[in-house]
């Protein structure tokens, strides 16, 4: 193993340390950067080099542990470089209070992460790193340059000056624990069925569950290698854009070491619903509508905004938040859901909008006025739903006729069956149970020495730059915590 390279961290880093951290760096870092016989390879294992792992790796590093990040693709942070469309929105510039707002469930599990690497200390840990930034509207930070790559750069750049080894190509298969330190020893563990991932085997679950905060000692990779480390960080990431190496490894990782994995499903997803017509509006986008969704009676959502139709649904903002806050329900079943085309319009006014329309053009088809009032795309859906003849002149459209397409104009129902698949999510909602995890320190509350990050995690937020957010806080405090814990490990062994 090659000797880690960082033991010297520049003054810079000590002081972006410090103010990461809240401590003062004790003279010069290194402490656990001796090496020799009996050594383990590492102090600190991470597994996945994508925004949290990288995160925690320099996190542990420059903390003065000697680290190694596993990466299973051939490059680092494959996922970055899609994120914000290309732009990477790496954070959102708001207060800690606010970031927890934008978190639909299990924000509490992030108070002590979020208050301890801010959204502010985020964008100063980018800037000393190498990489301008700017903010947009709605405080979306994303780098100066809009390229999604000045992120990876940076951490990448961070990674090496703190002496982080990367070790690309390495794909953990199992975590080691005391008295498995062969090939041998390894159990059975497929790492390609993505499904069973998801926290329902109870059986399995039931046989991890005895395990009694065994401690790790390394891991073993898919080509058999066995890798010694005091700490190890679990940073695979979900299920979401499988295509980047997210298939959801970490859960298997998770459960095996004694951990409840949460039901996972897609969020931040586009909606797929029942009805045909809405395929013929494909490509339309809506802007300042509400949207209302009923999980059968009660109104379980509505929010304000721009969103749009697709050949099997919805997308567009409104509906990824939809997805998000509504996950849970969503795996559940069928949901109904209306638009309301014109909010701002009572039924009274709108209805004196559409005579207007109707009075200036008296002798002309129905067709052919409607696009004065709605998008053109929806007038053949519209008038088919208000049960209105599209060639019917204007001036004989009844009273009863005005009053359904007002009616429809204010609730044009349609019926969502499902979340769209794991491809096409932003991220995955469900995961690592928090509970079984310590929110200071992302450590295990089942097993000694193992450590979460990022969206391994059973806690995902809404866009806006809220997710890698969440990477860099959880990567922060996972890897200052695997740290501090194989620092102890390492004064034990002496
Ligand atoms: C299209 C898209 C756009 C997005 N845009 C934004 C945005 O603009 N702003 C925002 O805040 N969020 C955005 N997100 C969400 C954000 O990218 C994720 O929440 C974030 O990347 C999660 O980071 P992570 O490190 O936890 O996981 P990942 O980024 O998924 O990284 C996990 C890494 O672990 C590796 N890995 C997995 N298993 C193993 C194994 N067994 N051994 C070794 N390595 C392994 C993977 O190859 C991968 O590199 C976007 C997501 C998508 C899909």
């Amino acid at each position: 193993m090659r000797e880690n390279a960082g033991s010297q961290a520049t003054a810079p880093q000590r002081a972006v340390r410090e103010k990461v951290s809240g401590k003062k760096s004790v003279g010069k870092p290194g402490l656990l950067r001796k090496t020799g016989k009996g050594m383990p390879d590492a102090d600190v294992l991470v597994i996945g080099g994508g925004a949290a792992g990288m995160m925690a790796a320099c996190s542990a590093a420059e903390a003065g542990a000697r680290v190694m990040l596993l990466e299973k693709n051939e490059k680092a942070g494959k996922k970055i470089y899609i994120t914000g469309k290309g732009r990477c929105n790496f954070t959102n510039a708001c207060d800690p209070e606010d970031f927890l707002s934008h978190v639909p469930c299990h924000a509490s599990f992030l108070y002590s992460s979020v208050y301890g690497f801010d959204p502010a200390a985020v964008i100063a840990w980018f800037e000393e790193h190498g990489c301008r930034t700017k903010v947009e509207r709605g405080n979306r930070a994303f780098p100066q340059s809009d390229h999604a790559s000045d992120i990876t750069k940076a951490l990448e750049r961070a990674m090496r000056e703190s002496g982080v080894q990367i070790r690309l190509h390495s794909e953990a298969a199992r975590i080691l624990f005391p008295g498995q330190q062969d090939e041998t020893e390894r159990e059975d563990v497929s790492l390609t069925d993505d499904s069973e991932h998801c926290g329902e085997k109870a059986a399995d679950r039931a046989d991890v569950q005895q395990v009694d905060r065994r401690k790790v000692t390394g891991v073993c990779l898919s080509d058999g290698t066995v890798l010694s480390a005091r700490a190890v960080v679990i940073a695979t990431g979900g299920l979401s854009y499988p295509t980047t190496g997210s298939t959801g490894d970490g859960y298997r990782l998770a459960e095996k070491a004694g951990h409840t994995v949460e039901p996972c499903s897609p969020s931040l997803v586009p909606l797929c619903c029942a009805e045909e017509d809405l395929s013929e509006m494909q490509g339309l986008s809506l802007k300042n509508v509400t949207l209302r969704i009923f999980n059968g009676k009660r109104k379980a959502w509505d929010g304000f905004g721009e969103m749009m139709f697709t050949h099997f649904g919805v997308t567009g903002p409104l509906v990824l938040t939809a997805s998000a806050d509504l996950a849970d329900c969503l795996r559940k079943g069928q949901l109904k859901a209306e638009i309301d085309l014109k909010p701002a319009l009572p039924e009274l006014k709108l209805d004196e909008r559409i005579l207007r329309a109707f009075e200036q053009n008296p002798n002309k088809e129905i067709r052919n006025v409607a696009p004065e009032v709605y998008p053109q795309k929806m007038v053949p859906v519209l008038l088919r739903r208000c049960r209105i003849d599209p060639q019917k002149v204007v001036n004989s459209i009844t009273k009863a006729e005005r009053a359904r397409l007002v009616y429809e104009t204010k609730h044009f129902s349609f019926t969502i069956t499902h979340p769209g698949s794991f491809r096409e999510a932003v991220v995955t909602h469900g995961g690592v149970r928090v509970r079984e995890v310590d929110p200071g320190t992302m450590e295990s509350r089942k097993t000694a020495g193992l450590f979460f990050a990022g969206e391994v995690l059973d806690v995902d937020a809404h866009t806006g730059g809220y997710n890698l957010q969440i990477a860099w806080s959880t990567g922060r405090a996972a890897g200052l915590g695997a740290a501090a814990y194989a620092k102890g490990q390492s004064k034990e062994a002496e």
